[in-house]
């Protein structure tokens, strides 16, 4: 009798995870299911994920009734590493000493990104959720070594507010495509 494959069967050593998502406090199930999926489809970034891990100590602003996106990335980035990636993703809301707030943060051609679905929310959980995905893939795009894009409508265009985010289209343009293409390709083949 040949059983049928088991759901949460281990990914098969082709599909090994590149980039592994973890929450940072208690975040909706579909708003990580649905960033796993968009990095698979839309990146070719195989994604695993993680269980909730609490937010590191020292990283709540007081004064600020804020966490610190430096230091929340730090402290992800000093965790076993899992895959080449490691995006956190928490419903706090999160700034650095000097931005009063982000939608993310990232290491630029390193390991760490994190996104916060505070300032994201809409109306729709759709919306909602598109932007989240949005501001992921920018931010990988970031770890994955590339700049931000003059191109009005290139997800690694550096959106200045929330209107400019809707604006971007869930893809990036020509140029950001192909590089994006090319590092994923090496990152996939030094996973091997
Ligand atoms: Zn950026
Ligand atoms: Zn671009």
């Amino acid at each position: 009798m040949t059983l049928p494959p088991h759901q949460d069967a281990p990914p098969a050593d082709d599909t090994r995870a590149l980039v592994e998502l973890v929450p940072l406090g208690p975040v909706n199930l579909l708003a990580y299911q649905v960033v796993a999926a968009n990095l698979q489809t839309l990146m070719g970034l195989p994604t695993d994920t993680y269980p909730i891990i609490p937010m590191p100590e020292g990283a709540y602003m007081a004064a600020r009734r804020q966490y610190d996106a430096v230091r929340i990335i730090q402290s992800l980035a000093a965790r076993q590493p899992g895959a080449a990636i490691c995006l956190g993703i928490t419903a706090a809301d999160v700034g650095t000493p000097i931005l009063t707030y982000v939608f993310g943060e990232s290491q630029l051609g390193g390991r760490v990104a994190l996104v916060s679905l505070y300032r994201l929310s809409a109306e729709g959980e759709e919306q909602t959720l598109k932007r989240l995905t949005k501001v992921s893939m920018h931010e990988i795009g970031h770890t994955l070594g590339l700049g931000h894009c003059w191109e009005p409508h290139c997800l690694m265009r550096s959106p200045r507010n929330i209107e400019q985010l809707d604006d971007m289209e869930l893809d990036f343009c020509e140029s950001c495509t192909y590089e994006i293409a090319r590092r994923v390709h090496r990152l996939a083949s030094q996973a091997h």
